[in-house]
């Protein structure tokens, strides 16, 4: 697939890399309680939202999405509490950090972004220094501001569990940096399952926007 990449923050993204089912494939999975399949268009937009609103979550498991993303750490640590979904991540015991591996916010002035500067330089000099003096990656890497350093993730959710992190952390209550990744994953989840996002954004959006 690797159709819809969204860059977001200054150096990261979201990207859809696979998915399984469609709305249809939910329609079908609520169906099979009465060993029927699609009733036309808007009877299976109907049943959708009926399914949403009154919490009957399992026909939305039926649908999978496998996204790879690119965060810094600071919004990983907030996105791996959602225990319902397949984590898989880059290690910083076998990749080095380097220059461009930071996350720095646009939105701070031209003072803080030279003193972040000054900070990673001489962080990365001491992580490199260590390493040359026989440290392990995994130790050295102690010395940079580790809130900062971006690193890769694929993550596999089902559509339930997507709707979850979705109402979670689109949220005004949540951080920034880890509600525009949310807007991201937002935007594709409603490209592939419309419907579905649909009836999610009827019940949800007040509590959003
Ligand atoms: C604005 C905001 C602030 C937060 N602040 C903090 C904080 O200060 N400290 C902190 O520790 N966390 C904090 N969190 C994290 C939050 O408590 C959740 O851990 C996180 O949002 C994951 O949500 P979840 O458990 O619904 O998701 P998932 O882990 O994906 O679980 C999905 C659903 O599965 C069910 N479920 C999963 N595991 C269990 C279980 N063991 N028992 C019963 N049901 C289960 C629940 O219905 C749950 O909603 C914050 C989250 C947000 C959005």
């Amino acid at each position: 697939m690797g159709d819809s990449k969204i860059p977001v923050l200054d150096k990261g993204y979201v990207e859809l890399q696979d998915m399984m089912g469609s709305d249809r494939t939910i329609v079908a999975a609520a169906r099979v309680s009465y060993l029927q399949d699609s009733k036309g268009e808007q009877a299976d937009k109907n049943l959708l939202e009926h399914l949403y609103k009154s919490g009957h979550g399992t026909p939305f498991e039926m649908a999978v999405f496998k996204f790879r993303v690119k965060t810094p750490e600071v919004v990983f640590r907030q996105w791996v509490r959602h225990r319902i979904g397949s984590f898989n991540v880059q290690s910083r015991r076998y990749t080095d950090v380097g220059e461009d591996d930071f996350y720095v916010p646009e939105s701070w002035g031209e003072n803080l972004h030279g003193a972040f500067e000054r900070i990673k330089q001489d962080s990365l000099h001491i992580y490199k220094l260590a390493q040359n003096m026989g440290i392990p990656r995994e130790q050295a890497r102690l010395f940079l501001p580790g809130f900062a350093v971006y690193s890769t993730f694929i993550w596999t959710v089902n559509a339930r569990s997507l709707m979850n992190f979705l109402k979670l952390r689109l949220s005004k209550g949540a951080q920034l940096e880890i509600r525009q990744y949310a807007r991201a994953a937002w935007e594709i989840f409603e490209d592939k399952l419309p419907w579905t996002a649909e009836s999610f954004a009827k019940k949800e959006w007040v509590k959003w926007d």
